[in-house]
C-alpha cells in the first residue's frame, strides 16, 4: 500500500517537505478485516487544523503516521462477515491506495444510477451534511429569511444556498474568490445576488447586495466576511460559525471583528458548531438530499485532481480556491 505521511507541523502554509510517501507491505487478511481499493480521496480544510499540534474538536495527525481522512473504495478482498468483494465502503482511512484495517472502519454504501462515488464525499456526505445542519439546527434558518453565504462556490457552501432556496428564503447572497464563480452561483446554485470578494471591502459589497439586511449569515471564512456580516445584520440575527478558511494558514492570530456591539445591540447571535455533534440529523439529511437530488432540486460540482501523488497538490489547491464544489482525489 503506498500511503502520504505527515513528518512535520507545517507553519503557515504546507509544503511537500512537510511530508512523505511511504510504501507497505500488507500481511495476510486477518479474521474480520477487509482489503480497500480506495477510488476517491477527500481534501477538507480542517486537516489543516489537525496538522498543528493544538487543542481542537479532533485530535492532531501524529507525525510519521498516515494522513486519515474521508475516503471511498471498493472490497478486494473480505475476511468479514456482511462485506463482499466488490462492495463499495465509506471509511475515514485517508490518503493511501489500498487500506487494509478491521471492518468495523467500514460503512457499505449503495451505488446509485447518475451519481459518481465520489457524492459520498461531499453533496451525499459530510459537507453537504454540515451546510444542511449548520442553515437549518444551528443558524435556525426561518422561511423568509435573508441569508448571506460566504465561500459559497464551495462544498458547504454550493449546498447552503440550494437548500436555503429550496426551504423558502427571501433572498440569497453568496460570495466567492472570482468572477466564474460569482457567475455560477447566480446561474446554477440559485443565488439572487453574487460578489467576489476580491473586488473591493465585503461590507460595501454586501450592503449593495443586501439592502434590506440579512437575517442570517453562513460563516465558512471568518475575519472581513464575518465583520461584514456583523455589520448587515438586521435585529435578531443569526449566524452559523463553520469555519474561518481565511485564516487557516495565518502564523499571527488575526485580529477580531471591529463591531461586535452590534451583536449586543442587534441581539444577534453568533454560533459555532462541528458537524460531528449533529450526526444524528443524517437519516433526515440523507431522505431530503437523495430526493433533491433525484429531482434534479439539488446540483453540484466537484473539482477532481488524479493521482495519490496529487493528493497534496488538491490539499493545496483547495486553499487557494481552486475548486468548485467538493476537492476530491480520484485514484
Ligand atoms: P471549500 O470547498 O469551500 O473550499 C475552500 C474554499 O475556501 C476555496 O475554494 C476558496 O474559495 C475559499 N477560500 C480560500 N481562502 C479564502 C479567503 N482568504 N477568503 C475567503 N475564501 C477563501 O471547502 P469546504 O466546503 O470543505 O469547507 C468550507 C468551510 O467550512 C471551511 O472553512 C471548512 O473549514 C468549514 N467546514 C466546517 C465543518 C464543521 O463541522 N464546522 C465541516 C466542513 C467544513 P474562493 O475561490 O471563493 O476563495
Amino acid at each position: 500500500s503506498t500511503q502520504i505521511q505527515l513528518v512535520s507541523r507545517p507553519v503557515g502554509w504546507p509544503t511537500e517537505s512537510d511530508f512523505r510517501t511511504v510504501s507497505v507491505e500488507l500481511p495476510e487478511l486477518a479474521p474480520g478485516q477487509l482489503r480497500v481499493q480506495n477510488l476517491f480521496l477527500s481534501v477538507d480544510p480542517y486537516m489543516r487544523g489537525r496538522m498543528n499540534d493544538a487543542r481542537s474538536y479532533v485530535a492532531p495527525y501524529q507525525l510519521g503516521e498516515t494522513m486519515t481522512g474521508g475516503a471511498i473504495g471498493r472490497v478486494v478482498e473480505s475476511a468479514a462477515e456482511g462485506f463482499s468483494v466488490g462492495d463499495v465502503v465509506l471509511h475515514q482511512f485517508g490518503w493511501r491506495d489500498l487500506v487494509q484495517e478491521d471492518a468495523s472502519g467500514f460503512r457499505v454504501v449503495p451505488e446509485l444510477p447518475g451519481v459518481p462515488l465520489s457524492a459520498y464525499l461531499g453533496v451525499l456526505g459530510m459537507t453537504a451534511l454540515t451546510a444542511y445542519v449548520g442553515l437549518l439546527e444551528v443558524a435556525k434558518f426561518r422561511e423568509g429569511d435573508t441569508v448571506f453565504v460566504s465561500g459559497a462556490a464551495g462544498a458547504v457552501g454550493t449546498m447552503v444556498g440550494q437548500i436555503a432556496r429550496l426551504k423558502g428564503a427571501k433572498r440569497v447572497i453568496g460570495s466567492a474568490g472570482s468572477a466564474e464563480k460569482v457567475a455560477l452561483l447566480t446561474e446554477k446554485y440559485g443565488y439572487d445576488a453574487a460578489f467576489n470578494y476580491k473586488d473591493g471591502p465585503v461590507t460595501e459589497q454586501l450592503a449593495a447586495a443586501a439592502p434590506d439586511g440579512i437575517d442570517v449569515y453562513f460563516d465558512n471564512v471568518g475575519g472581513e466576511h464575518l465583520e461584514a456580516a456583523i455589520d448587515a445584520f438586521n435585529d435578531g440575527g443569526r449566524a452559523a460559525l463553520c469555519g474561518v478558511i481565511s485564516q487557516i494558514n495565518d502564523t499571527e492570530r488575526a485580529e477580531g471583528p471591529r463591531n461586535l456591539s452590534n451583536i449586543v445591540t442587534r441581539g444577534l447571535t453568533l454560533t459555532g458548531f462541528t458537524v460531528g455533534n449533529y450526526t444524528q440529523h443524517f437519516p433526515a439529511f440523507s431522505g431530503e438530499m437523495g430526493a433533491w437530488l433525484q429531482n434534479g432540486d439539488v446540483v453540484f460540482d466537484e473539482t477532481v485532481y488524479e493521482g495519490l501523488d496529487h493528493t497534496l497538490d488538491a490539499f493545496l489547491a483547495l486553499m487557494r480556491g481552486a475548486n468548485t464544489g467538493k476537492m476530491v482525489v480520484k485514484l
